[in-house]
């Protein structure tokens, strides 16, 4: 208006002002309700949006819920059908003397066989358990050292040095060695086994020996770690010579005071040990099969100590023997006593069929057991029958033998017989009743 105040307006002037006063607020009216309008559009349709995006959310929340719901249902109905249904236990159960071992039943199975993990049974049979490596495993009877071995996927298990078939392969890994529970119970003695559908018990009853029963080795080949095939011929007498070392001598059976044997050698220099004198000689057959197994063992074990102590040993000296350690005992006596020096004429060792191996180190000096180290003892009470040589005096036989356990007197009489008398845990004495 000029700068001019109103009230100095014409009424001319001031008629036209306030008209464009009226229409200026008329505006400014029109315009406040447009943008009111307008807000009230964008709320609403913000509180559509956010009315859609709980919806989405609810929609999601539910079907998740639903998932897990039908999830556990399913989970829990199979399992209540399997717990209802006889034919599917849901674990095989292994009962060892008192101890409880409980796998998945389909982990008990291999095929139609029960398998058996072998740490299960080795604490409760006495067992000793030692790996080469990941693959191949071997348990040792802590009592009689007699062992077996598996392999991973070999359908052969090695008992005394001997294979015997398993009806499937075993399974060696780290964790586990599982073979045939019916492998258990052909190699094992001193234990009874007894199944249900589910369950398996097995309980020690007698001293536990570990076998090879029944094995046809004839046809196995033997390996050595020395090229020792110049020494076939002995250790594995053929034809006529096979049976010619099976004489039995003991308390019962003597050879007489001028027995003596008329192929002596001399045991060779570099295996013996002892008085070359008085027992540095031995049967000419024997001596090549036990030159080549101490030759085997020092080798195999990586003891080079072990040597022949003493091998045949005449009438007069073995009567010196006796009456320093059984000063005063009769024939008779000796007969009903289970001892460890044979009465004069009553010796195996004057036979020249046998030798006494011990381990030169002071430690195992021979007023000392045991006569060597124990991987020597396992290696030889597995091994000897290669080369046509026994145990002749074991652990748990002493009724049998008159004697006393001696782990370091080895019997020849040929691969053929030795590995028929280890596959079945017998004695030289049992051995020839079963010719008879
Ligand atoms: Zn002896």
């Amino acid at each position: 208006m000029n700068g001019q105040n109103p009230g100095n307006m014409t009424p001319e002037q001031r008629k036209i002002y306030e008209q464009k006063h009226r229409e200026y607020l008329a505006r400014k009216a029109a315009y406040e309700k447009k943008r009111q309008a307008d807000m009230q559009r964008r709320e609403a349709e913000e509180a559509a949006k956010r009315a859609k995006m709980k919806k989405f959310w609810i929609s999601a929340v539910c079907v998740a819920v639903s998932f897990i719901i039908i999830g556990l249902s399913a989970f829990f109905v199979t399992k209540y059908l399997r717990d209802v249904d006889p034919s599917t236990p849901k674990t095989f159960t292994y009962r060892i003397n008192d101890e409880k071992n409980s796998v998945a039943y389909s982990d008990a199975f291999h095929g139609n066989l029960i398998f058996i993990n072998m740490r299960f049974l080795r604490d409760a049979l006495s067992l000793t358990e030692s790996a080469s490596d990941n693959e191949t495993v071997k348990y040792t009877s802590r009592a009689t050292k007699s062992s077996v071995v598996f392999k991973d996927g070999s359908s052969t298990a090695i008992v005394r040095g001997m294979n015997v078939n398993m009806p499937a392969p075993a399974k060696v890994n780290a964790d586990e060695c599982s073979v045939p529970l019916d492998t258990v119970s052909y190699i094992f003695t001193g234990i009874t086994i007894s199944k249900t559908a589910s369950s398996v018990r097995i309980e020690r009853t007698d001293s536990v020996d570990i076998l090879a029963k029944s094995t046809d080795t004839l046809s196995m080949v033997i390996e050595f770690s020395t090229d020792l095939s110049e020494y076939e011929q002995y250790m594995n007498p053929q034809g006529t010579e096979r049976d010619k070392y099976l004489k039995l001598v003991n308390k019962e059976n003597g050879v007489g005071e001028d027995y003596v044997p008329d192929n002596l050698v001399n045991i060779t220099e570099s295996v013996f040990a002892g008085n070359a004198d008085t027992s540095g000689k031995m049967d000419a057959c024997a001596e090549k099969a036990l030159y080549a197994m101490v030759t085997e063992l020092r080798k195999a074990t990586g003891n080079g100590y072990i040597s022949v102590l003493s091998g045949y040993r005449d009438y007069d000296y073995q009567r010196k023997v006796f009456n320093r350690n059984m000063n005063g005992m009769t024939l008779e006596q000796t007969k009903t006593t289970v001892t460890d020096t044979a009465y004069p004429g009553y010796s195996e060792h004057q036979t020249g069929l046998c030798a006494d191996l011990w381990d030169t180190r002071p430690q195992y000096s021979p007023t000392v057991n045991p006569f060597t180290d124990e991987a020597t003892a396992t290696w030889l009470k597995n091994n000897a029958w290669k080369f046509g040589f026994i145990l002749r005096f074991p652990s748990g036989k002493e009724q049998v033998t008159g004697y006393s356990y001696e782990s370091w007197h080895f019997r020849f009489v040929g691969r053929y017989h030795a590995q028929k008398i280890a596959s079945a845990g017998i004695t030289l004495e049992e051995y020839i009743d079963t010719l008879k």
